[in-house]
């Protein structure tokens, strides 16, 4: 399969210059050649007329956890603590089957319309999660828990290494190497300090990335310091945590020392502003972060503290928070977001994406700038993306060299009863 976009404006990268009149050339799931429009070499079995889009890298979401779209506007308006435990973690216990395959099925649909191309997700039944994965023609890198337990309530009291080594080994690279395998450690709030340490030397063993919730609330600093008489970052440490790359959610709550302790790990914080803000746990640092040459990726979170999966729209608050905060309007620029949610995203997953440059996977998103909001068009495009454009300007999609939507169709999934089960379940959990 030899595809060919032709008269698009072309976005490679963060850094690059944008070319007006650019080509984008791909064979099996690999670009061959994007830049200036030339004598194409023929024939193709796809040809993409890009006029009026601009073309850029799929977008990389680094903290999802899919199916909680089920769980969409279920709670609002309290505190993370309440919210978890009062609410998520109950209703979550009811979740079952191929509930999670639905979820996610509906999450690909969200993500894949507003321009994501690749998630890293972290839930329950990763199996039904990555044959949704497989279904929607998405590129994943999915967490399996190691950690698991007999009561739906309680979570993490059992060590089930056969269970993460049978995922590992039949996903890591399943699906035309769409899927990677990391592992989720939930937290370290969540269980026992032996377990964890298990599940850590486990990931060391396989070789596997940790992906982990660090540092989301100031009452999980004050706690797990107080639980471990340490700093957070210290206690990661003295588990083995950094002999494998790190993927962090959340890490509002890093001070100037915990930075710069970052400064020589493998760790790849992920900043999840809108989930940050909704849930009050505050403003992560990102500004430094990025200031230390620290890798520093973007999420969208779960939909049920989001509420919606939609990495454009994530990135405008994002570029947007750090300036008000601190009052500096050049913190942020929209090439920096935009680094995170594309090249950043792809180091840290562990796939050649996230730049449309020769040799790197077809992961390609058109963004249709014909709408009101995007005229007159001129001015910087990577700017136009981050404070102009929206989700729904996302007009087609290719996933490892699939079309998987054209002109705002989803073509590889039935998506109207998606819609539906997602409800039958939800209507199911409310009585
Ligand atoms: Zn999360």
């Amino acid at each position: 399969m030899k595809g060919l976009i032709k008269n698009v404006k072309l976005v490679r990268d963060a850094e690059s210059e944008v070319m007006d009149d650019g080509m984008i050339i791909y064979e099996g799931n690999l670009i061959t050649y994007a830049g200036k429009r030339t004598e194409a070499q023929g024939p193709f079995d796809q040809i993409i007329d890009g006029k009026g889009c601009i073309a850029i890298p799929g977008l990389v979401n680094c903290h999802c956890h899919a199916p909680m779209v089920i769980l969409r506007n279920i709670a609002n308006d309290m505190k993370l603590e309440d919210w978890l435990f009062g609410h998520i973690i109950p209703i979550e216990a009811r979740l079952a089957g191929d509930d999670y395959y639905w979820g996610t099925m509906l999450a690909a649909c969200e993500m894949i319309s507003s321009g994501t191309t690749c998630f890293l997700d972290m839930y329950l039944d990763m199996e039904q999660c990555a044959k949704a994965v497989i279904d929607s023609k998405m590129r994943a890198n999915i967490s399996k828990n190691t950690l698991t337990s007999d009561s739906r309530i309680e979570r993490g009291t059992l060590f089930d290494k056969q269970g993460y080594e049978s995922f590992l080994k039949e996903y890591h690279g399943a699906a035309n190497n769409r899927i990677r395998v990391s592992m989720e450690i939930h937290s370290l709030y969540l269980y026992d300090y032996d377990r964890i340490k298990e599940s850590v030397d486990l990931a060391a063993e396989t070789n596997s990335t940790i992906h982990i919730h660090v540092l989301e609330t100031a009452d999980e600093k004050r706690s797990l310091e107080s639980k471990f008489g340490k700093r957070v970052l210290e206690t990661m440490e003295e588990l083995g945590m950094f002999r494998v790359p790190v993927i962090a959610a959340h890490t509002v709550h890093v001070d100037d020392a915990d930075i710069s302790f970052m400064k020589d790990k493998r760790i790849y914080p992920v900043h999840n502003p809108t989930s940050n803000l909704k849930l009050g746990s505050g403003i992560s640092p990102v500004d430094k972060m990025l200031k230390e040459g620290i890798c520093v990726c973007l999420g969208t979170d779960g939909a049920a503290s989001n509420n919606n999966l939609n990495m454009i729209e994530e990135m405008h608050i994002a570029s947007l928070i750090h300036k008000g905060v601190h009052r500096d309007s050049k913190l942020m620029s929209a090439r920096e977001t935009f680094r995170m949610a594309t090249e950043n995203g792809g180091k840290a997953l562990g796939f050649p994406i996230g730049k449309l440059e020769r040799g790197y996977l077809a992961d390609i998103v058109l963004l249709d700038e014909t709408g009101f909001h995007n005229v007159p068009g001129s001015g910087d495009p990577i700017a136009q993306i981050v404070y102009s454009m929206q989700g729904s300007d996302v007009k087609t999609v290719i996933i490892d060299g699939e079309t998987v939507m054209r002109d705002r169709e989803i073509l590889c999934m039935d998506t109207e009863r998606i819609k539906a089960e997602v409800k039958r379940i939800r209507k199911r959990l409310e009585i």
